[in-house]
């Protein structure tokens, strides 16, 4: 019988894998989660017969599950299924250009040049960069903490450190691209890598061209059951490892004695433990669960990642022109992001994203329908329940997706919810909105997010997409493998 006690606050995608985790360890371990369901910013709801995904719709990494699973000594069928997708997304130009992302690298590279006059050999040369790029520095910074003198000691450090080039450091994604590529298609098309941790390509480093590799080079996949597939698995295992969940029960502060962390404090009562995992933001940790304000207000000082407005319609036909991922671009991408990063305004022109479960899985919308998630991205904190920001920016997307497409959209919505930077704020208590933690626009971001481990408070770990290695389901999956090799094996 285990007499290891661990706390995990909150059930986002980070602290159902620790909660996992620690539970493979020995740990007898207790979730505390504020909502009344496991996943966090996973969320799902179903409308009229169309199924909807509230957060993320990319899935790449699924070895990331998998090895929880093999952590965990029990098959992963039964509880998880996915398959590949044979084009990454599909990408609409205002100049009528339609580029496939073919799964195929070589496929790819041929849709480029015959699309956009790219050279073939750059987009093989730079996808095979991007390889290296992530299998040398990317994995090391990825998977180990920068907090601990072991990591960069370690000669695998050195000798990845070898591999960054200066146009990696030294040059924007957007200056980087340019030197790589001729075609304007082909440099917006891998600046919009920046998005996928809510940054800036004209201020985020070229070491960002390590994330095509993942999408391009390892794939993306489609969860069977759509991506809430993925929290309902893991909670599933975390149940069956004997992690006992509290929903409704949100923390209200950490307890401490000595520079120990001693449990936590909810429903008004202490629950103790030698091990505290915060899943929470971590602006809100430290303002709202160790009411220290001075951290509190140290960890603004870092530039939040965007946030998003998102429209789920139920369409009442099908549209054979779209694919599962499929992005219409503004004109200037430049001034995109100079609104939504220096202006902090949203943008009349955005860049669309629209997604479709229906496209892969029956049941995901009614027979010879479609359940669309459309987003936009826009500043955090940017307020936009108020009903004529939000129309304006509804107008826009109609228009531009009318126009594009050649089909009058508006007739066409069924059914309309819509989630805002304050209902994201609201559902997960993600400051300001922001759906990756701090934004990656300073050369030097990634080594200045937050530790996975507390200098002050031992026993005191941080998961998930506020803290290293940073947001995205795969980066918060390894926060929770970093956190997971801090932690001793139960008593
Ligand atoms: C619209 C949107 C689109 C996205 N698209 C993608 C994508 O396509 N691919 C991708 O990989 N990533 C995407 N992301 C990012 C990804 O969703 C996040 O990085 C990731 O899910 C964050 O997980 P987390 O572990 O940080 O926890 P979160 O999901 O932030 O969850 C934190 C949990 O803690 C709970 N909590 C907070 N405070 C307390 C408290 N005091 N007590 C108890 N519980 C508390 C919250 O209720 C919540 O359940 C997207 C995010 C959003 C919002």
């Amino acid at each position: 019988m285990t007499t290891s006690h661990a706390i995990v606050i909150g059930s986002g995608i980070g602290g159902l894998s620790t909660a996992i985790r620690l539970a493979v360890k020995g740990y007898a371990v207790t979730v505390f989660e504020k909502n009344e369901r496991a996943g966090g910013k996973l969320g799902w709801f179903e409308r009229s017969g169309y199924h909807f995904d509230t957060g993320p719709s990319l899935f790449t990494q699924p070895g990331n599950i998998e090895t929880l699973f093999q952590l965990a000594g029990i098959p992963m069928e039964p509880y998880f299924s996915y398959q590949r997708v044979d084009i990454a997304c599909r990408y609409f130009y205002e100049n009528g250009k339609r580029i496939d992302a073919h799964a195929r690298p070589e496929d790819f590279a041929r849709e480029l040049a015959a699309v956009a006059g790219e050279d073939p050999r750059a987009v093989i040369a730079y996808l095979k960069e991007s390889a290296q790029v992530y299998e040398h520095v990317g994995k090391i910074f990825l998977e180990h903490s920068l907090h601990k003198a072991s990591t960069w000691l370690h000669t695998r450090t050195l000798q990845a450190l070898r591999h960054v080039g200066w146009g990696h450091l030294m040059n924007t994604l957007d200056s980087f691209n340019r030197s790589r590529f001729r075609s304007p298609e082909a440099v917006q098309l891998f600046n919009r890598y920046a998005t996928y941790n809510g940054s800036d390509p004209f201020q985020a480093p070229g070491m960002l061209s390590l994330i095509p590799h993942l999408e391009q080079n390892e794939g993306t996949y489609y969860p069977k059951g759509g991506m809430i597939a993925i929290p309902q698995a893991l909670y599933a295992l975390a149940c069956d490892l004997g992690v006992s969940f509290r929903f409704n029960t949100p923390v209200t502060s950490i307890l401490q004695e000595h520079g120990r962390v001693k449990g936590i404090q909810a429903d008004g009562q202490p629950f103790w433990a030698d091990t505290v995992v915060s899943n929470m933001d971590v602006f809100y940790t430290w303002r709202d669960l160790l009411q220290d304000p001075g951290k509190a207000a140290a960890i603004l000082r870092r530039e939040r990642s965007s946030s998003a407005l998102i429209f789920y319609w139920g369409m009442a036909m099908e549209f054979p022109q779209l694919h599962l991922h499929n992005i219409f671009f503004s004109t200037d991408y430049a001034a995109e992001f100079a609104h939504i990063f220096r202006q902090k305004k949203t943008y009349p022109d955005p860049t669309i994203y629209i997604n479709i479960t229906s496209k892969m899985e029956e049941g995901q919308a009614p027979p010879g329908k479609e359940n669309w998630f459309v987003m936009v991205n826009v500043p955090s904190g940017a307020l936009l329940s108020d009903d004529a920001a939000k129309e304006q920016l509804r107008a826009a997307i109609l228009e531009k997706l009318s126009r594009m497409l050649g089909v009058s959209i508006e007739p066409c919505i069924e059914t309309e919810d819509v989630l805002t930077p304050e209902g994201i704020e609201a559902n997960t208590y993600s400051y300001k909105g922001s759906l990756y933690g701090t934004s990656s626009n300073a050369r030097w971001a990634a080594f200045l997010r937050h530790a996975n481990t507390c200098s002050g408070i031992r026993g005191l770990y941080f998961t998930g997409g506020s803290v290293h290695p940073g947001g995205g389901i795969p980066l918060c999956l390894k926060s929770a493998q970093i956190v997971d090799s801090m932690i001793p094996a139960a008593l």
